[in-house]
């Protein structure tokens, strides 16, 4: 298995921005504009957002998603949400371990694990946010980072559930900045991501997870970026708040895919 049998996942990622009506109207906006992309294409949204989300993107082939989930399954945990609640509201995708949250909120490799794995036994495809600092990379850590992240962050999943995982490189210092990693550098660090799967769950394993990479993606540097043999879409922040912006950056990623 290799790049062309994978299939491409565009997902948004819509951090606190937008409120119910707005999430309607921009996914009504998006619909048409999506409609025949040969890829997963997938909003994550706020939690208060989620309903408005589902009932717009119904029938359509946008899928959604939430931006983090809880490790329990339900208790005295005063403002989290459960994977389960996600679930029985029709969410089919979780993001977890965003740098935001590493950054703001706490969030360590073994929360991210506990989320993950919470998230699985749930029945949701989880995003999976692994990257380094700016200060990592001129450190020269940045595999050191990334590998640490990857053996904390999956440890225990068995090698299938590690092959259905969606993984998003996201060089910490490229996201919201306008800064991209160049599509080499970028192709250089999944392809390092690739590697690393395989020596902790094996080759095939390796060849079916999607790597996506985030960090300022936007429609003119989409199909450049996906056009890299290990880079399988794209996590994108700021250029999926607006419906033409995703929908000209999802048609643009899949002429890099081969779509
Ligand atoms: C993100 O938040 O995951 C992200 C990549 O943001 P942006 O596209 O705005 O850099």
């Amino acid at each position: 298995m290799n790049k062309a049998t994978r299939k491409a996942v565009i997902a948004g990622n819509w951090k606190m921005n937008k409120t119910p009506a707005e999430t309607t109207e921009i996914i009504n906006a998006m619909k048409p504009l999506v409609k025949d992309a040969d890829c997963s294409v997938v909003l994550c949204v706020p939690y208060v957002d989620i309903h408005a989300a589902l009932e717009a993107a119904n029938g359509s082939n946008i899928e959604i998603g939430a931006e983090n989930c809880h490790w329990e399954k339900s208790g005295a945990y005063t403002g989290e949400i459960s994977a389960d609640m996600l679930v029985a509201m029709g969410v089919k995708y979780v993001i977890t371990g965003h740098s935001e949250r590493r950054q703001y909120f706490g969030e360590t490799d073994a929360t991210v694990n506990s989320r993950l794995k919470a998230a699985i036994a749930a029945g949701l495809k989880a995003i999976v946010c692994i990257g380094e600092t700016l200060e990592e990379r001129e450190g020269n850590k940045t595999e050191a980072v990334l590998g640490k992240q990857l053996e904390d962050g999956l440890k225990d999943l068995d090698a299938a559930t590690v092959g259905a995982l969606v993984l998003a490189y996201e060089p910490v210092w490229a996201i919201g900045t306008g800064k991209t990693a160049t599509p080499e550098m970028a192709q250089e660090t999944h392809a390092f991501i690739r590697n690393k799967v395989a020596e902790l769950f094996g080759k095939e394993a390796a060849e079916n997870v999607r790597i996506q990479y985030g960090g300022s993606m936007k429609p003119e540097n989409a199909e450049e970026l996906v056009r890299q043999a290990d880079i399988d879409g794209g996590l994108i922040g700021g250029a999926a708040l607006k419906a033409d912006s995703f929908a000209d950056l999802v048609k643009n990623a899949l002429k890099g895919a081969g779509c």
